[in-house]
């Protein structure tokens, strides 16, 4: 298993029941781990890195149809940015808004990377049975008709990927602090998949958890 990074100050909020479709308040990602939820339209997702430079993988799909999913690309192209913070909009594979991004202390998030896999621990680390986001959210989606191949690149919380002008490429460490949190706006009724990276790397050399929670405005 990657190496724990030291608890989050303050208490913990209670543990996310990966079972559970409508979680209520707050609610931890325990490091390593996934969870997957439905999100009506209306409602808000904060997505909380309690103790700083973690990162967390998002995912959402329309609940009528889940073949339609979030998608990089389309996001781009509407957006004129690769880099998605406060007033942005979150675009589907048919070019329908999905989700808007309504506050963000942090500021930086990758949309370019594919949530890491076997495969890539593998290829990239040669390391064989390594935890990863692909089959955390593969194992929570799957309830929900989602299958793995269905799984596209997701909103990656908090990741900190810097590309040159020459279009190289880098993964550093995250520059959330403790308790930095980005806000999502569901824009329809839809089914969510959140993640705690495994992934050192990625995470500042450990990893650990993500907190969530889901609110509706009055
Ligand atoms: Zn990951």
């Amino acid at each position: 298993m990657p190496a724990l990074a030291p608890p989050p100050p303050g208490p913990a909020p209670p543990s996310a029941d990966p079972t559970e479709s409508r979680p209520q308040g707050r609610r931890r990602i325990a490091p390593c781990t996934g969870i997957a939820f439905e999100l009506k339209r209306g409602e808000r997702l904060r997505v909380i890195d309690p103790g700083g430079r973690q990162v967390s993988d998002l995912l959402c799909y329309p609940a009528d149809d889940v073949r339609e999913f979030l998608s990089c690309g389309r996001t781009f192209d509407y957006e004129e940015t690769l880099l998605l913070t406060t007033g942005n909009f979150l675009w589907s594979n048919r070019s329908n808004k999905l989700m808007k991004i309504v506050a963000d202390t942090c500021g930086r998030h990758d949309f370019l990377l594919t949530p890491c896999s076997p495969e890539m621990y593998r290829i990239l680390y040669g390391l064989d049975d390594h935890p990863s986001c692909f089959a955390n959210l593969a194992e929570r989606l799957g309830p929900y008709g989602i299958e793995p191949d269905a799984i596209p690149g997701t909103f990656n919380c908090f990741m900190n990927v810097q590309f040159q002008p020459s279009g190289k490429i880098s993964v550093e460490t995250p520059l959330s602090e403790p308790g930095d949190a980005v806000e999502f706006e569901a824009l329809v009724d839809l089914i969510v998949g959140l993640t705690a990276c495994p992934s050192e790397t990625t995470n500042g050399g450990s990893v650990g958890p993500i907190d969530f929670e889901i609110t509706r405005p009055a």
